[in-house]
């Protein structure tokens, strides 16, 4: 039960325990021991003794008894937030306990006559006991005189310390006290300005430092915030007015600074909170994100794999401390960070590199070497014999530095598939790195790790791909990398090919030496004339030629047809396609050096055959005659009747099954299926025939990447100036050539005995000259053309056809010298694969005849032309004279 009194009268606060009230300060007490509760019933509902005051010590401990008369009921009151610690003030009162004389208890000589403001009492239940809440004012402060007991608490004589108001205004005047009360007003502005931004108040307190005189304010200020017993005591005991101004400006101004360092250090520690509050949040919407994509990789497992790959790597000592340093920095990154990507993605290539991975190397087999090569290409005999030699040297000395080999030929004539069977001879993996249109050099070197989309270069990715360190690696086109502003990868690749510099191949990307030496390098090219000479130095040449039909033939029947049915899970028992169409497939659809068209053909039949028997192998019905009702079946066949199902009859054997199927299915390819699977033929023999039909148009023969080929050349003659127009995407040298075989033309129009035909030489002058070079799109240059150009201008003047089985390859010069040109045995293969039965050919070339495939020259008949005219239909001896061909060299099949 709490009653509320309502009793202004003074009361004596002692600094007692750790609280000193101040005056102008409030304080809350709760008496709840007996002396308190006397006091404050004797003391505050009774008048009051003038100098008599009652003296109510802030706080007593259990232990700590004040004198036998308190000892009972003091040690429990309490202020509303009671601190703990010893009293260490000095020049006050002792009371000694006579029963228990070591137990002192301090009373400080000066206090603060306190206001109650409010006082509560409560009645405990049932014990009756009571307790008083009072709420005091600091009024002013004061000296005790004389402490004595009355009844179980202390009453004390005082006199006041208050200055009076002609002191005071005596005070005032004194220059220091003016000066420490501006310094004073200058401090508490301060603090007040620095709670109100605190607590985002405006002004409110401000209104003190103008209405409170300053030494009052002092008491206020430093009441109102926390400072040590001490301090409170030593801010009592001022009672000099300077004395407590300087006292309240040293407290004021520890608390201004006390305060910035605590809000420094609050800022600092929301800083840090928000940043990892946002760093976490952002994970967090990331972690989503990526749970919704599906792709829950996290960050930290990205870099533990790497780490764990690293240590299977078996990097050498020096590379894998390097490994280390970048795994240190990406340890530190975070993802988002701009470099952490390319970090993870180098370290990841570090441990996938074989550093030490080899395949092993079972001892060579030679024989089997020459079964499997045998097995898997037809002919090619020389070239079998040379890859024989070549590994019988590596079985011998395994780390023997021989040259590269490097297989030339024209498309599809199995440079590839030779180099995958000296991979497979050896027991090594195979990798292929096609070099086709590199020119920079970065594609060989690999991209400083500096640029944005850096990468290894591709010798390096092959490696990581292979993942072994001794693999065959077929560097494949060699011949087709060019150098321009972006570098020489020629110079790249002769480092690579060099055994004394591969052992410390340097990767740009990789930034460390990786060993080449243990790779067996192989090349092809088309051509070697574009080879760098310093690389083609490196290697040792073999030359493939084009196959002849007979060639291609065979191997149409012995390896492409096998392994096309093999490849589309088919049979002989399947697909047959007869000799007969083959022939026609080669004759009728390729005209290519090589065998791959004729391979995508044979793939193409097999694949309609494919459609053919899957759908035969579904469409079997059930029917009830053709098959035999077991039991099994007769149940199963109640209710599904209607399925279309493939049943095996019980009672057949397999095999029987098999061939039953199989005659019903077998799917012989004949000319009209051929010409419904590859469509209308793409060659036919009449071509040349129809193309030179009339005067002005020769076939020649040229030289591509493709391997040999014929090219057609029109002349035909308009009204003009006497201008020579050539179309067709030539270069210069074939423009030249078409200047000097009209030149040369026109000089000996009449010993060509051009003028007999009617008024062709006459009108020469006022005559246009057009020289087109069918397939126009296709650029051509070169100068072997010298001779089909002549002979396509004579034909044209003398108004004469050439004979459309003659096809012709030479060099002229302005006086009619016919000098050598390259490709010999590809062109007269592109010959006879046109069907054409005569070539012409500069009579410094029949040391070339010897690489032409003899079953190719034995149908063939070699003959001179300087006794009759080769070319031209007509009487032969009137035109004896047409070229002065140094000898040219004819041979007819
Ligand atoms: P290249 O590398 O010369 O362009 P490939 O090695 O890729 O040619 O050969 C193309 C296809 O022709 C391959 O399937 C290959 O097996 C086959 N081939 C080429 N020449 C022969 C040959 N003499 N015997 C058997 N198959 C061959």
């Amino acid at each position: 039960m709490e009653e509320t009194v309502e009793l202004p009268s003074r009361l004596a606060i002692l600094p007692f325990w750790n609280k000193v009230l101040l005056p102008g300060a409030v304080i809350r007490i709760c008496c709840t021991s007996p002396s308190s509760v006397k006091l404050v019933e004797h003391e505050l509902w009774q008048k009051e003794k003038k100098g008599l005051i009652g003296v109510l010590p802030v706080k007593d401990s259990e232990g700590a008894a004040v004198g036998s008369l308190l000892s009972s009921g003091i040690g429990s009151d309490s202020w509303e937030q009671g601190r703990k610690g010893e009293p260490n003030a000095t020049g006050g009162f002792h009371k000694q306990d006579a029963k228990k004389p070591r137990e002192l208890t301090h009373w400080h000589s000066r206090g603060v006559a306190a206001r109650a403001l409010h006082l509560s009492r409560e009645v405990e239940k049932p014990s009756g006991r009571v307790t008083y809440v009072v709420v005091l004012e600091g009024l002013s402060r004061f000296n005790v005189q004389e402490l004595s007991a009355r009844g179980k608490y202390y009453v004390a004589n005082i006199n006041g310390l208050d200055l009076s108001s002609a002191e005071l205004e005596q005070a005032e005047q004194d220059p220091d006290f003016i000066s420490l009360s501006r310094q004073f007003k200058a401090t508490a502005m301060e603090l007040i300005s620095l709670l109100e931004q605190k607590q985002k108040l405006e002004g409110k307190k401000r209104f003190l430092l103008d209405t409170i005189p300053v030494y009052r304010l002092a008491d206020i200020l430093v009441a109102s915030f926390e400072i040590s017993f001490e301090e409170q005591l030593s801010m009592l005991d001022s009672v000099n007015l300077k004395v407590r101004l300087s006292k309240a400006i040293e407290l004021v101004d520890q608390h201004i600074q006390s305060i910035r360092v605590a809000e420094k250090i609050t800022q600092k520690v929301e800083g840090q909170l928000s940043k990892s509050q946002r760093e976490f949040l952002l994970k967090q919407q990331m972690r989503a994100i990526k749970e919704e994509l599906g792709d829950n990789d996290d960050c930290e497992d990205d870099v533990a794999a790497v780490e764990r790959k690293m240590q299977n790597a078996g990097m050498p000592p020096n590379i894998w401390k390097l490994a280390q340093r970048e795994l240190r920095r990406l340890k530190k990154m975070q993802p988002q960070q701009p470099g952490y990507n390319s970090s993870c993605v180098y370290l990841e290539l570090l441990a996938d590199l074989p550093w030490r991975k080899v395949s092993e190397e079972p001892e060579l087999d030679l024989k089997a070497a020459k079964v499997s090569l045998d097995r898997d290409h037809y002919g090619l005999l020389k070239v079998k014999q040379r890859i024989i030699e070549y590994l019988a040297v590596r079985k011998l000395k395994p780390d023997a530095q021989g040259p590269v080999l490097c297989f030339v030929g024209p498309p599809g004539v199995g440079k590839t598939s030779l180099a995958s069977s000296i991979a497979s001879a050896l027991s090594k993996k195979f990798i292929r790195i096609s070099l086709g249109g590199v020119k920079d050099e970065a594609d060989i070197r690999g991209h400083r790790r500096t640029y944005i989309g850096s990468m290894p270069g591709r010798l390096i990715d092959g490696l990581k791909r292979v993942a072994v360190r001794n693999p065959v690696m077929l560097l494949d086109e060699i011949d087709k990398t060019g150098s321009d502003v972006r570098g020489d990868p020629a110079s790249a690749l002769l480092e690579v090919l060099d055994p004394e510099q591969n052992k410390t191949f340097n990767d740009h990307y990789l930034n460390v030496p990786f060993d080449l030496s243990k790779v067996t390098f192989v090349a092809t090219a088309n051509r070697v004339q574009p080879i760098p000479p310093p690389l083609l130095d490196r290697m040792e040449v073999i030359e493939l030629l084009g196959y002849t039909p007979e060639e291609k033939l065979k191997i149409a029947l012995k390896h492409l047809i096998p392994r096309v049915l093999e490849q589309h899970g088919l049979s002989s028992q399947f697909l047959q396609i007869p000799e007969g169409i083959v022939k026609l497939i080669i004759q009728r659809y390729t005209r290519e050096a090589g065998v791959r068209n004729l391979e995508r053909n044979l793939a193409a039949l097999a694949r309609a055959a494919a459609v053919k028997v899957a759908e035969k192998d579904f469409m079997v019905h059930l029917g009830k005659d053709n098959h035999p009702k077991t039991s099994l079946m007769n149940t199963r066949l109640v209710d599904t009747a209607e399925v279309e199902m493939e049943v095996i009859p019980l009672s057949v054997d397999s095999q029987g099954i098999s061939n039953s199927f199989s005659s019903a299915s077998v799917m012989i390819i004949d000319e009209a299926m051929l010409e419904k699977v590859l469509g209308p033929p793409r060659f036919d023999e009449k071509e040349t025939a129809d193309r030179v039909a009339t005067p002005g148009i020769v076939v020649g023969l040229v030289w591509t990447t493709f391997g040999g080929d014929i090219q057609f050349i029109e002349a035909t003659t308009m009204v003009g100036k006497g201008d020579l127009h050539l179309t067709g995407q030539l270069g210069d040298v074939i423009k030249e050539s078409a200047h000097i075989a009209l030149t040369w033309v026109r000089a000996r129009a009449a010993d060509l005995n051009l003028s007999t035909a009617g008024d062709h030489i006459g009108l020469l002058e006022k005559q246009d000259i057009h020289i087109h070079f069918p397939a126009g799109a296709v650029p051509k240059d070169g100068p072997s053309a010298g001779i089909t150009l002549v002979t396509a201008l004579v034909s044209l003047f003398s108004q004469r056809k050439v004979r459309a089985d003659t096809a012709m390859t030479g060099e002229m010069t302005l006086k009619g010298l016919v000098l050598p040109v390259g490709g010999i045995k590809d062109k007269v293969l592109a010959a006879n694969r046109y069907g054409i039965k005569r070539v012409i050919l500069p009579e410094r070339n029949s040391k070339d005849l010897a690489e032409v495939p003899s079953a190719i020259l034995a149908g063939m008949e070699r003959k001179h032309s300087a006794q009759k005219n080769p070319i031209l239909h007509g009487d032969q001896n009137k035109n004896k004279h047409l070229l002065c061909l140094e000898h040219p060299l004819m041979v007819s099949t």
